[in-house]
């Protein structure tokens, strides 16, 4: 049997291949390239809903521009980041979920099942959040 480090070693080698081949879904997104539903833009960042949703309330904040993950983030874009999480904020109050409470998500590489290596915030509320997540 093909242990399970080694199977997830080649999931992540073949989704940043598929990347490499066919492009970022998210550059995409934020360029309009592929449809989705954009709730928030600005010149610096995108919100849409996230596809297979957890919650009533699932969406993520994406930069723009590309940037695979949290570990390729440069001192230079701390305005950015920062940016970004005032935007959560506004989302939050939008959907009427900042009173009640919502949870924010960065997953970073393979063992914490990052899947999709264009940086994004999940913002995911309208439900009761279990701690600590699986
Ligand atoms: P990750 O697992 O990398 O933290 O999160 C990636 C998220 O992107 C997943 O929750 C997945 O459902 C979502 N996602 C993947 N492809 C698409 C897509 O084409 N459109 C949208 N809206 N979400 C997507
Ligand atoms: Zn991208």
């Amino acid at each position: 049997m093909i242990p399970f480090a080694v199977k997830k070693f080649f999931f992540y080698a073949y989704k940043r291949g598929m990347m490499k081949l066919f492009g970022c879904i998210f550059c995409q997104m934020a360029a309009h390239e592929r449809p989705a539903e954009i709730l928030y833009e600005d010149e610096h960042c995108v919100v849409f809903p996230d596809i297979h949703p957890q919650a009533p309330v699932h969406l993520l904040v994406i930069p723009r521009r590309h940037i695979g993950s949290l570990n390729d983030l440069v001192e230079a874009d701390r305005n950015l980041i920062g940016h970004m999480m005032t935007v959560v904020g506004l989302m939050a109050r939008r959907q009427g979920i900042d009173r009640t409470g919502y949870r924010t998500v960065i997953n970073t590489n393979a063992e914490a099942g990052q899947t999709v290596f264009h940086l994004h915030i999940h913002v995911l509320g309208g439900r009761i959040l279990k701690w600590p997540p699986g």
